[in-house]
């Protein structure tokens, strides 16, 4: 089949289009057939290479894939071959005491698949393989595209505003990065729970999109005073909820325009990761600041079954050739994108 490998970290350079080996099916594993494989910032840090983070080399990336199942192993029961599936990029060991409560993601063996899987096990390929537990039937109302634009970034962003900063309806929560994957799916979970979501983009067209999705007030953060618009917005009270994910360019404006008693949550840090907090913020405002990763599987099942009554919608910026992951993944990187780039066999 064909897939697009990386041997050795570096730029997109790195990226060629290769024929490998099909995947072998294990007795609990199904192959699809992708058509669709989305891309995620995890991408870029596996390409580029990440201290603390082993990635196995030869690579193939991708942690969101929509396809059709083309075999089951022996034990697989409930999917069968020419199913429609999207993809629950966790993998876990499904037996420990964190994954049996439903925190899988706290599995000491918790990856996630395409970034942190290998030799060669991700979605930028022909054919992929998962554990049955991961596959999840696809919304009928979506096309193969539009599946594979979603899981990764649908369950992260739920995580981090339901699970973890439990969002309420009135609450102020500052989307930094709107625009870009896990910023389109934030504004509309925000819509969901009637919360006020505060946009910051880079630019005017960016600005659009995320005023169509619902944003109640957007920031330019180029052109304007952020703090000065988050008080403005909220009477000076500051925001119920930062919604965070570019680390040390944003840390320290997150924690000034959080109110008293507010909560911060981060699931990335795509500026660095030395972040400076002023403790003072921490106790006298009382602020939760809260880590999150990735999902659960319910989680995603939660998520999704807004996507089918239309309330959540995929947001696709360009969809290229996997040969073309190279331009797909450059498009990311220079900040351009609005919403998901996707790639097809
Ligand atoms: P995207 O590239 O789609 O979006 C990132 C956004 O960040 C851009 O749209 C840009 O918006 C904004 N941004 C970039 N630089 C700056 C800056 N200096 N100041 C303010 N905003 C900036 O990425 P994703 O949304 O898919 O992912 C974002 C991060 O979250 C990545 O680091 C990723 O690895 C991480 N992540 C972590 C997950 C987890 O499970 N832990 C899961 C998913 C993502 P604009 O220029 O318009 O302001």
């Amino acid at each position: 089949m064909k897939a697009i490998v990386f041997h050795e970290h570096g730029d997109t350079d790195k990226l060629a289009l290769e024929e490998i080996p099909e995947p072998a099916l294990g007795p609990n594993d199904c192959l699809i057939r992708v058509r669709a494989a989305g891309c995620n910032y995890n991408d870029i840090w596996a390409r580029r290479g990440l201290p603390g983070v082993k990635i196995i080399l030869p690579h193939v990336s991708g942690s969101d894939a929509a396809g059709e199942v083309i075999a089951t192993g022996a034990e697989v029961q409930t999917v069968k071959d020419g199913d429609r599936v999207l993809v629950h990029p966790g993998l876990s060991c499904r037996i420990c005491e964190a994954c049996t409560s439903g925190n899988e993601v706290f599995c000491r063996e918790f990856k996630i698949w395409g970034f942190q899987t290998g030799p060669n096990d991700g979605g930028y390929a022909e054919v992929a393989r998962l554990p049955e537990v991961n596959l999840i039937p696809m919304p009928e109302s979506l096309s193969f595209e539009e599946a594979a634009s979603l899981p990764l970034v649908l369950e992260t962003a739920w995580r981090m505003l339901v699970t973890r900063a439990r969002i309420a309806p009135g609450q102020f929560v500052l989307i930094w990065g709107a625009a870009g994957g896990l910023g389109v799916m934030a504004i509309q979970i925000c819509r969901l729970f009637n919360a006020i979501p505060i946009a910051v983009v880079s630019s005017a067209k960016k600005a659009e999109l995320v005023a169509r999705l619902g944003a109640a007030h957007v920031i330019d953060r180029k052109t304007e005073d952020l703090p000065a618009r988050v008080r403005e917005i909220t009477d000076r009270r500051g925001v119920d909820i930062v919604f965070e994910h570019v680390g040390e360019a944003t840390w320290e404006q997150s924690v000034a325009v959080l109110k008293w008693g507010g909560t911060l949550v981060v699931c990335g840090a795509t500026t660095g990761f030395e972040a400076r907090t002023d403790l003072r913020f921490l106790w006298n405002k009382q602020q939760n600041h809260l880590g999150s990763h990735l999902g659960t599987k319910a989680e995603l099942l939660a998520a999704l079954r807004f996507v089918e009554t239309g309330q959540i919608k995929p947001v696709i910026d360009k969809v290229f050739p996997l040969a073309e992951a190279a331009a797909a993944q450059a498009r990311i990187e220079s900040d351009e994108a609005e919403g998901k780039l996707i790639l097809v066999p």
